[in-house]
């Protein structure tokens, strides 16, 4: 028997109502396996606990949790808390301390989903993006706070280690799946240092890797082409800025926020990856029991392949996928089912699987 050791961070909103929903399903899925068990441990590492203890995570949280397989995590936001507080304090304290340098954001129409973008059924994109450096990197500063000549800087940083890493697992992407095309998006035209850095790394990489077709597009440009040339893509590596923006477009066109995951991947395995759907807290909707819990669950699907289940990650797609064909949907896709009718409606799947 096979025991994966995950860390459960619900934190906040909406977060902890799909990552209870997605814990429910992981456990039908290893029970109806027989081969493999989870060991879950949560996490309070959330606002509440924020404005309660003045801490997201606490002494030596982040050295307790690399000790675990993998880390599956909700949202974190409030509107007690400035985003940039809690962004920073929470996932990208765990993203930087862990060197998640790799987001994968796949995005592609569900079966029975409803785009609005004409083509939509054209979508099968993989957005790599860059998740340590770059325009994130927090450097910059503010003089004259509050007076009429005040100033501030905000410092991208690229490095060549860091951009041809995210270039090489880029490649690797490409290279696994059928198309092996690989489309880098950078800004070099306007940004003539770190973009054109972005660009050279790239061709150099490139040259490793000649079953790839490779092409470039500048941010602007690419974003009309996902709207009126979908099939034209497939996987799309940007920087940490531009691939945020692109893959809540590419989230927003293949349907609903409320579906999306991403994996913010430490590829080495030198610490554990982290999983979450790429959804935020939502306040708007939290407490009813309305969240669209079908974005935890294909974070779950990415979760149970980095964990080495394969055949448990195709069973659950399988099941997402005959879910969202038969039309139980939440509000947010269009229809009146509530998170709980979802889930069990998962459950159901696996358990009556072959
Ligand atoms: P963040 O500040 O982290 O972006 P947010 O609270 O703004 O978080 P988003 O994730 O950006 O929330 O989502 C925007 C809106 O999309 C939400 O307010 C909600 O109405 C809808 N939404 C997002 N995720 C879901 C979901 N899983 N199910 C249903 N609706 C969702
Ligand atoms: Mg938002």
């Amino acid at each position: 028997m096979r025991t994966h050791n995950v860390a459960v961070i619900p934190g906040d909103g909406i977060g902890t109502e799909v990552i209870g929903a997605g814990k429910k399903v992981l456990e039908a899925l290893a029970k109806k396996s027989g081969d493999f068990a989870f060991n879950f441990e949560e996490f309070d590492w959330s606002s509440q606990r924020y404005l309660d203890q003045g801490q997201y995570i606490p002494e030596g949280g982040l050295e307790k949790l690399a000790t675990f397989d993998a880390i599956y995590f909700g949202a974190v936001g409030s509107q007690q808390v400035p985003d940039h507080i809690s962004l920073w304090e929470l996932r990208l304290a765990i993203c930087q301390g862990f060197d998640q340098y790799a987001n994968v954001r796949p995005a592609r129409v569900l079966p029975g989903v409803n785009s609005r973008l004409q083509h939509a059924d054209k979508i099968d994109w993989v957005i790599i993006r860059e998740n340590s450096e770059g325009e994130y990197s927090g450097n910059g500063g503010r003089v004259h706070r509050g007076l009429p000549d005040e100033v501030a800087t905000e410092v991208s940083i690229f490095s060549r280690k860091g951009i041809e890493r995210i270039h090489r697992f880029a490649f690797e992407m490409a290279q696994s799946r059928p198309r092996k095309q690989l489309t880098l998006v950078t800004k070099s035209n306007a940004q003539r240092h770190g973009m054109v850095l972005w660009d050279e790394v790239f061709f150099e990489v490139a040259k490793e890797y000649p079953d790839v077709s490779i092409d470039r597009e500048l941010v602007d440009a690419v974003t009309t082409r996902m709207v009126l040339k979908p099939d034209t893509l497939d996987v799309v590596v940007a920087t940490n800025l531009h691939a945020d923006i692109l893959s809540d477009l590419a989230a927003a066109l293949s349907g609903s926020l409320g579906i999306a995951p991403t994996a913010n991947l430490n590829p080495e395995r030198q610490f554990p990856s982290m999983f979450e759907p790429i959804h935020g807290s939502a306040f708007d909707i939290a407490g009813q029991g309305i969240a669209n819990p079908v974005g935890s669950f294909w974070t779950a699907v990415m979760m149970l392949e980095h964990l080495g289940e394969q055949l448990a990650a195709e069973r659950l797609m399988a099941a997402i996928e005959r879910l969202t064909a038969s039309g139980l949907q939440t509000k947010d896709l269009g229809g009146t089912a509530t998170t709980h009718d979802v889930t069990l409606a998962i459950c159901s799947d696996i358990e009556s699987q072959a």
